[in-house]
């Protein structure tokens, strides 16, 4: 039987918590989803796929051909956007609802039925449309220029913009088809091949006395067990898989350097990284600013370290510490406690966020109750700006899923705050804001719970839970760029072994940790288990950007209050109607000084000693 904790020290919350008795895994928190539609076989599913299909049969018949027209005006383009936006937003409803259906359970034949045959229509209406896209990028520079000076599609201009970005790098018809055709049996299926190979791997480990077979997922959450020996085993098996088939991913992974260089070449990019910033429309300058502030910064990342192997007790954490766990219990928090405490997170910082996000649990927009056949995971799908967010996931009552709850509800109010003033075209936040509100909420949770928490072992908790979290999304991403980027850059002048290859990532390993903690030799490999290099190059900087902004406005909200609060709504609102670098402008923050970002830093250093305070001296408690 569980034994129920209470979480904070006071009569009233052990109340709340013995009557939940029954109530654990959200129980009977499921959504309501027929605001969508009644049912999967609702006449409305299929007549809007119809709909949304002879619609945009319709919108290619008027405007094949004219956009690229010498006599296009302001007035046309900016109707066939409107009518564009209507099409997909009558396409996504019975797609979400299939989406969500089938997520909520993923055994139902027919939502599964219904799910593929959305898929397909999409397809369909994508295809008809596609030709609009590639006629707004073929529209002469001059011509551009005179259509938006008009101020008639204003609303529009960072949408036309992003469409238009890639056109100074695109080739001709011929050779962007020849590239296309060529990548199916190069590059695509390098990408394949990697996926398929790795999630073939399984691991034969002892675990509690028993031989087990064990996905890369299971030995992986092994590095979460107390057991220092358990968690060595487990990273050297894990790592040294990609070191006994060193023939296949360093070949994989010259060819995808090779593969990358050769296009940049063609394309006429200035560095390999150069891509990814145009994708983030960020200049590389603010990048490399970021980049450096956070390596200057690996400090906090080895002081971290260093205390954390007095809470594990050993003389220095090893490569398979990183995630130990350093408090033995774990405290029990069922559904109700836990929406109590993000709730008053956001009521503390903002009432009206308090109500959007009690509006979420009040109207069934949440799925939280553990179920067979639900998918796993957590996701916030907020796809419409004219239609409320939902939010599922499976509550199994304890800190993390607090957390993933108080993640998920963030991008919720994004969702809400962006669907207010945008349109569907502008409504997705950029990828390095689009964790924006989610880490945001985050933190109003961790504030929230360090007030309340006077237990020293909960607060341990808290306080590195968050700190590696940090770590992870801020100084190890940072490294990986680091690594990718002279892999690209060496990788353009010769080939790589697989031993420059691994002293190349043990080299950037070490600017982040120092001395601080001893690698086992099998990590040495690491390089080839990380999947962003081989799908997406130069992707993890996001993580990096997105998690920095994040600290630095919350610093700056702690900083000055109130008046802060209307700032980051209207930041919100924009939604991804403006490029990342004027959203953060906008709020009177310059994100090309240095300052910007080593704020940020501030709030780690200050979590830091909150620790340090917690455990210096106190190791015998
Ligand atoms: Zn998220």
């Amino acid at each position: 039987m569980m034994i129920l904790k209470k979480l904070a020290d006071d009569d009233k919350s052990r109340k709340e918590t013995m009557t939940q008795d029954k109530n654990l895994k959200a129980k009977g928190v499921r959504w309501d989803i027929s605001d969508l539609y009644a049912r999967h076989d609702d006449a409305r599913v299929a007549a809007d796929l119809q709909e949304a299909v002879t619609k945009a049969k319709k919108f290619a018949g008027s405007y094949r051909g004219k956009i690229s027209q010498d006599d296009l005006t302001a007035e046309t383009l900016s109707g066939a956007i409107v009518t564009l936006e209507a099409i997909y937003t009558q396409i996504y409803k019975p797609e979400i609802y299939a989406f969500l259906a089938f997520t909520a359970d993923t055994a139902d034949d027919a939502i599964k039925a219904l799910y593929a045959r959305c898929q397909d229509l999409m397809a369909q209406v994508q295809n008809l449309l596609l030709f609009f896209e590639l006629e707004v990028q073929k529209i002469p520079g001059a011509k551009f220029d005179r259509l938006l000076a008009t101020g008639r599609l204003d609303t529009y201009r960072h949408y036309l913009e992003g469409i238009r970005l890639y056109t100074p790098y695109t080739l001709s018809e011929k050779e962007e088809q020849v590239i296309n055709k060529k990548d199916l049996s190069g590059k695509n299926a390098l990408v394949n091949l990697y996926t398929e190979y790795t999630a073939s791997f399984t691991w034969q480990l002892e675990v509690d006395g028993e031989m087990k077979t064990l996905t890369g997922e299971e030995v992986r959450n092994l590095l979460r067990r107390p057991e220092p020996d358990l968690r060595e085993r487990a990273k050297r098996a894990y790592d040294s898989r990609y070191g006994q088939n060193e023939i296949i991913f360093t070949n994989l992974f010259n060819a995808m350097l090779k593969d990358h260089g050769l296009e940049m070449e063609m394309r006429g990019y200035s560095s390999p990284i150069a891509p990814a910033h145009l994708r983030n429309r960020l200049a590389p300058e603010i990048v490399e600013t970021m980049m450096e502030v956070t390596g200057a910064h690996n400090h906090l990342a080895q002081e971290y370290y260093a205390l954390k192997a007095r809470l594990l007790k050993m003389p220095k954490v090893r490569g398979c510490d990183l995630i130990a766990p350093v408090t033995e219990k774990q405290e029990v928090i069922p559904f109700d406690q836990g929406k109590r405490l993000i709730l008053q997170a956001f009521e503390n910082f903002s009432p009206a966020f308090n109500r959007w996000v009690q509006q979420m649990f009040d109207n069934k927009w949440i799925d939280a109750e553990v179920r067979k056949n639900k998918r796993g995971g957590a996701y916030c799908h907020g796809a419409l700006p004219q239609h409320h967010p939902y939010i599922l996931m499976s509550y199994n009552d304890d800190i993390d899923n607090v957390y993933t709850l108080a993640h998920e509800l963030g991008h919720a109010l994004h969702d809400f705050c962006a669907g207010r003033k945008q349109t569907l075209f502008n409504y997705h936040p950029p990828l390095v804001a689009a964790e924006t509100a989610s880490v945001f909420a985050e933190m109003l949770l961790t504030r929230k719970l360090l007030q309340e928490v006077k237990n020293r072992e909960m607060r341990i908790t808290i306080l590195t839970g968050k700190l590696e979290d940090f770590f992870a999304t801020i100084h190890t991403q940072n490294y990986y760029t680091r690594f990718e980027l002279e892999a690209h850059v060496q990788g353009a002048k010769e080939r790589l072994s697989a031993t420059q290859l691994c002293e190349m990532w043990t080299k950037h390993r070490a600017e982040m940790y120092g001395e601080a903690v001893d690698f086992l030799p099998e990590q040495q490999w690491y390089w080839a288990a990380i999947p962003h290099f081989m799908h997406t190059r130069f992707y993890c900087y996001a993580y990096t950007f997105g998690a920095l902004l994040v600290l630095a406005l919350f610093n700056r909200y702690e900083e000055e209050g109130q008046s802060f609060i209307p700032r980051y709504i209207e930041l919100l609102e924009t939604g991804g109607s403006e490029a990342p670098e004027s959203l953060i402008n906008k709020m009177g923050f310059d994100i090309r000084r240095p300052e910007f970002w080593e704020s940020g830093f501030r709030l780690m250093r200050s979590f830091l000693e909150e620790l340090k305070a917690l455990v210096v001296g106190k190791e015998n408690f």
